[in-house]
């Protein structure tokens, strides 16, 4: 989209509050204020020009939701095979661990070890520019305003520039999460390419593989060793019954035809879905079934399953899994969902590793 006059004019107030939100002879009060409307017009811009994918299937009707994903499941032979092969896997059994609270200072000393140990010199490079204008870019504190209750990252093309909000969660989850936010942002940084709901299946891999790296950094640290291990054992678990869904709602739209789904009333899919649950070892509310699969739920396992890959690289050989990581940030999002599986094949093997990952898990590691 251009940059219209209306536009120009929000950018001009977004440019005023921002020299006014550190301004030392206004009240913190009123600074408060200045902060939390920056923020909102931040995102607000970011939408504007960008509009997120979430948004256009927010607008198209459920029913035409579900025929996309159905025919999604239809043409993509290899990531549902992918997704049994996961979904074939067992349960980890573990305990929780309580949670610890971390001192800011404490958690940005984490993260630029963590941070550091993920990226080589260029991405570090980027990282340490977004860290050092965190006040704009990374709401690493936040609190105040209401963009900081969720994480979320986004890119602004007319600034030339990544943003990303994560939680004031002074907590070793908290930080992992920042770092899940800092790999979108790194990405973008990188190979910003647009946006295309063609490729937003695969829009979480980059951010997965910051995560799970970050937890497989950890695991090393004895200060943060058992949560980290609970942690991997979490995410499996979750990732796990996820994907046993997913199967389920690919099974409940392989049972529909697109004129069904065109013209079934929700009482007639209502049937359709609870038949399907029935038949099948996991259960699940029928509700669940009629929800979108493919931005819900399906990007994060995909990014999951294929995080797990370059984790196992890292172990291996660092500077391998360095060079695949960069491999993956370099593919353009604007190409068809085809194109894109092709260039990721061509970088890793995705589910080659999945038990050696699991017995990583359950070992503990030095
Ligand atoms: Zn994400």
């Amino acid at each position: 989209m251009e940059s219209t006059g209306y536009l120009k004019q929000i950018k001009k107030d977004l440019d005023l509050l921002n020299i006014l939100k550190d301004d030392p002879s206004l009240p913190q009060e009123e600074r408060d204020k200045i902060v939390s409307s920056y923020y909102t017009l931040v995102a607000f811009i970011a939408e504007y020009i960008n509009p997120s994918p979430e948004l256009t299937l927010e607008s198209c009707s459920r029913r035409e939701m579900l025929c996309e994903e159905k025919a999604f499941f239809e043409n993509n032979d290899s990531i549902f095979d992918l997704l049994i092969s996961f979904g074939d896997q067992e349960q980890i059994s573990y305990t929780d661990v309580k949670s610890t609270k971390l001192t800011v200072d404490d958690m940005e000393k984490t993260l630029v070890e963590i941070m550091n140990f993920i990226c080589d010199e260029e991405l570090f490079a980027k990282f340490i520019r977004l860290y050092n204008f965190k006040k704009t870019q990374i709401n690493l504190l936040g609190g105040k305003n209401k963009n900081a209750n969720k994480n979320v990252s986004f890119y602004i093309t007319t600034f030339n520039e990544a943003y990303s909000f994560a939680n004031k969660d002074l907590t070793p989850k908290g930080l992992i999460i920042l770092v899940h936010e800092l790999g979108h942002a790194l990405k973008m940084l990188t190979n910003y390419s647009g946006v295309s709901y063609d490729t937003e299946i695969y829009s979480e891999i980059i951010s997965n593989v910051f995560e799970l790296l970050s937890t497989y950094y950890l695991a090393k640290n004895p200060r943060f060793h058992d949560f980290a291990k609970n942690r991997q054992a979490f995410y499996w678990n979750d990732y796990l019954s996820l994907t046993r869904k997913c199967l389920l709602q690919a099974k409940f739209l392989d049972t529909l035809d697109y004129e069904e789904i065109s013209f079934a009333t929700l009482r007639e899919f209502r049937h359709v879905a609870s038949t399907t649950i029935q038949d099948s070892s996991y259960k699940c509310n029928y509700q669940e079934l009629l929800k979108p699969v493919i931005t819900s739920n399906l990007k994060y396992i995909l990014g999951y399953i294929i995080a797990i890959e370059i984790v196992m690289l890292y172990d291996q050989n660092r500077n391998i899994g360095i060079e695949k990581l960069k491999a993956l940030i370099s593919i353009k999002d604007n190409i068809n969902a085809e194109e894109y599986l092709n260039h990721l094949l061509n970088i890793i093997m995705p589910g080659k590793s999945l038990t050696i990952y699991k017995n990583l898990i359950l070992n503990p590691q030095k």
